[in-house]
């Protein structure tokens, strides 16, 4: 087989949406993966820091998972929600163990974005309205409903959604369409600014749904105490809490095996939703919720291609490897060397404004030195360089200005020093650039 990118890349232009969004300008196609590295056609070979947009959540073609998927392949492929199926019992029931939500029931989706869809249809059907409450700068997918929480407009243009969303950030409040962005501040504002929207809506809000660290946001989190606070406040209304943990979830984040228990005054939220990682690239995404709210749906309520047994029998593999070789553990351990050494490469280069994040979850936030505006141009510049010498790196963030490191969480310490001298190379030349 011959493999020539270029020419694949002039075919993609010609049949897919130009605002997919290709991360480099020279088009990389990628080939294969073993373990936390991955080749491209050309047969170059790059540590991934990535992982697909954190869903390598273990690692690539990991050996225990190819098998799941081909055993049961080989079996059935499909057999549907309407009947009987082994590895989506024995999935749901170890999520809804996991999850520390009381009675808990699962359903299962195909994606973040249908697992946010479904939470928002259980929820607003629960509490008889289509009002949330979603946070600014948030993402949280790109359906019809999905984008009406999605509150950064250059990640949905418009807000055309069946939902009626208020937003909650920085003290600012907007209601519909999205008002003009600010800097992004939490502020304690933000509680009191709560309680004067739900004065104002005389209790007809149904959920509040939010990322306990903003992903595609650029790996924010919300300063400590603050989701406590908004949480006191909507248990005092009835109103649910829906944890989106597409990104946080599986004890990426080191310290907790969900993002929701680093603010956990109140303990678990109403609904928790994830997808990504636990599929190890395959398609899984879902929703628990305690039985009282599952139930809000009407019967026959069915997802086709929810809970197949091939994706299903990757989580359950996944899953068991992720907990028994204690990843979460790992992510903690190499996550917490990784960013103590990426914060000390930066050290004296302005470009960098900083380094944040948690676990295996790291956001390097880079400006335009002199200016301190955010600089996707440095963020780019920065991604074809390590890419050049052989790593690979995300980016999301206001403007595209953050660089997104989310390794699959079996990194190594080796693999952590190797990647952050590369990366300080290429920040180094993003420096001198400017
Ligand atoms: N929620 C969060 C926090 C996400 O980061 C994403 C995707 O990046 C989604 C939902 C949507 O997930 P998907 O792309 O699987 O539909």
């Amino acid at each position: 087989m011959t493999h020539d990118s270029a020419s694949l890349y002039v075919r993609h232009q010609a049949v897919l949406p130009s605002w997919l969004g290709l991360f480099y300008e020279r088009p990389l196609e990628l080939t294969h993966g073993e373990g936390r590295h991955v080749w491209d056609a050309e047969g170059n070979r790059y540590l991934d820091f990535f992982g697909g947009i954190l869903t390598t959540m273990t690692a690539h073609a990991l050996p225990e998972v190819t098998r799941a998927v081909a055993e049961q392949a080989g079996r059935i492929i499909h057999t549907s929600t309407q009947y009987l199926s082994r590895p989506m019992v024995e999935l749901a029931e170890r999520i809804a163990a996991l999850s520390g939500i009381p009675d808990a029931r699962v359903f299962f989706t195909t994606s973040g974005t249908e697992a946010n869809d479904a939470a928002l249809l259980l929820a607003t059907a629960y509490r008889g309205s289509n009002q949330v409450l979603a946070m600014r700068n948030s993402y949280h997918g790109r359906s019809f409903s999905a984008i009406g929480v999605t509150g950064n407009t250059s990640w949905s243009p418009t807000s055309l959604s069946p939902l009626q969303t208020l937003y909650v950030h920085g003290g600012v409040r907007g209601r519909g369409p999205f008002a003009e962005l600010d800097d992004g501040a939490y502020t304690a504002a933000c509680v009191a600014d709560l309680e004067d929207m739900l004065q104002q809506t005389a209790g007809g809000v149904a959920a509040l749904i939010a990322e306990p660290v903003q992903g595609v946001g650029g790996f924010t989190a919300p300063p400590d105490g603050l989701y406590a606070a908004f949480r006191e406040v909507l248990t005092r209304h009835g109103i649910l809490w829906i944890s989106d943990e597409v990104q946080t979830g599986w004890g990426r984040t080191g310290d907790h095996f969900w993002g929701w228990q680093a603010h956990a005054g109140n303990g678990p939220p109403d609904l928790l939703t994830f997808a990504k990682g636990i599929g190890n690239g395959m398609s899984i995404g879902g929703v628990v919720a305690r039985a009282e709210v599952m139930n809000a749906l009407p019967a026959n309520s069915i997802s086709t291609f929810g809970g197949s047994p091939v994706t299903m029998a990757a989580g359950l593999a996944n899953l068991t490897y992720l907990l028994e070789h204690d990843l979460p553990g790992n992510a903690r351990r190499v996550g917490g060397l990784l960013i103590e050494r990426l914060r000390a490469v930066s050290a004296g280069l302005d470009v960098v404004r900083e380094v944040r994040g948690r676990g295996l979850m790291i956001g390097i936030e880079l400006v335009r030195p002199g200016t301190g505006e955010p600089s996707p141009e440095a963020a780019a510049l920065v991604l074809e360089t390590a890419r050049e010498r052989g790593l690979l790196v995300g980016k999301g963030g206001l403007g595209g200005a953050t660089l997104r490191i989310a390794p699959p969480m079996s990194l190594t310490v080796a693999e952590a020093e190797e990647g952050a001298d590369l990366l300080a190379d290429a920040l180094r030349t993003a420096q001198q650039r400017w």
